[in-house]
């Protein structure tokens, strides 16, 4: 398939503008490159419902937190475009820190997300979710897409964005995509990159410990069994930021389970100065 590389934000603007007049359905899949079959799974769904896929690679700096993990964030920046012609995107937008925050970053706008911004990823990475609203209400600006593209690896992200389209609100439809893992279960993550052999073959513990909490969940309190699973983490090697278990739909943790409630289980822990995380719905049906 063609695919069109556009790096200038007013060339965006342009061929979006001819797409609109088309009546196009536009598809956007965000990413910060690294890609992998997880983001190619985004492409390939907004492919089999859109007309015209546009698939942005940018890392934002205002969503890091934590400046080694932006600078240490990996760029497979001509393989990934290799990738991308041999899939359904239309456009690879690849805009510039500059294209994106013209005024510098310095003084941007904030977001109320409420409790979303107070827990779980957002407490232990400050700032981080205001980072990827900043991005995202730019870009979605820029794409004007129907349809967005977001994975449930990011469960909290999926969250704070359908807050953000109703705050800004955007008449887009967010399509969230399943988590691809690695044949022995860890998620597939651009960051998996930088384990090390030793580390890479511990990692696929986040998601046994996930299974485990599955099948030993019942109603009553859930404190034995996240102690347990955190144990069992640092055992294996993890410092373990969190492990919780959350109402699905509202991220509030449960301590006392109904037995009725949906819940998710939310991962996050580093093997050396990796962090990964994983996310598991445990009886949604
Ligand atoms: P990133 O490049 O890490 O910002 O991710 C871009 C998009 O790909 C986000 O919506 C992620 O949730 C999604 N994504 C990342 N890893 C996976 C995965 N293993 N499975 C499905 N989606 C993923």
């Amino acid at each position: 398939m063609k695919m069109t590389i556009i790096q200038r934000t007013s060339l965006l603007s342009d061929l979006i503008t001819e797409k609109r007049k088309e009546g196009v359905t536009i598809g956007f899949v965000p990413t910060m490159g690294a890609l992998h079959a997880g983001h190619l799974q985004l492409i390939g769904a907004s492919g089999a419902q859109c007309n015209l896929t546009v698939c942005s690679i940018f890392v934002n700096p205002t969503q890091f937190n934590d400046q080694n993990d932006f600078l240490k964030y990996p760029n497979t920046r001509e393989k990934d475009i290799r990738q991308l012609y041999q899939s359904a995107a239309g456009v690879l937008f690849l805009p510039s820190v500059a294209d994106i925050y013209p005024v510098g970053t310095g003084a941007l706008e904030t977001y109320d997300l409420g409790y979303l911004d107070r827990v779980l990823e957002a407490a232990f990475r400050p700032g981080h979710f205001q980072g990827v609203c900043q991005v995202m209400s730019r870009l979605l600006g820029m794409v004007q897409p129907d349809r967005l593209y977001m994975g449930q690896k990011d469960y909290q992200q999926c969250m704070v964005v359908r807050r953000l389209l109703g705050l800004l609100q955007l008449p887009v439809t967010l399509e969230i995509q399943p988590t691809l893992r690695e044949p022995d279960g860890l998620a597939m993550s651009s960051r998996n990159t930088r384990l090390q052999k030793d580390q890479r073959d511990k990692a696929p513990l986040i998601y046994r410990t996930m299974l485990y909490i599955q099948s030993g969940l019942s109603a009553g309190s859930l404190r034995p069994l996240k102690k347990e699973a955190t144990l069992e983490l640092e055992n294996g090697g993890f410092r373990v930021d969190y492990l919780e278990i959350a109402d699905a739909a509202t991220l509030e943790p449960v301590e006392h389970w109904n037995g009725k409630t949906e819940l998710v289980v939310l991962v996050a822990a580093f093997l050396g100065e990796v962090r990964l995380i994983d996310n598991m719905l445990l009886n949604v049906s």
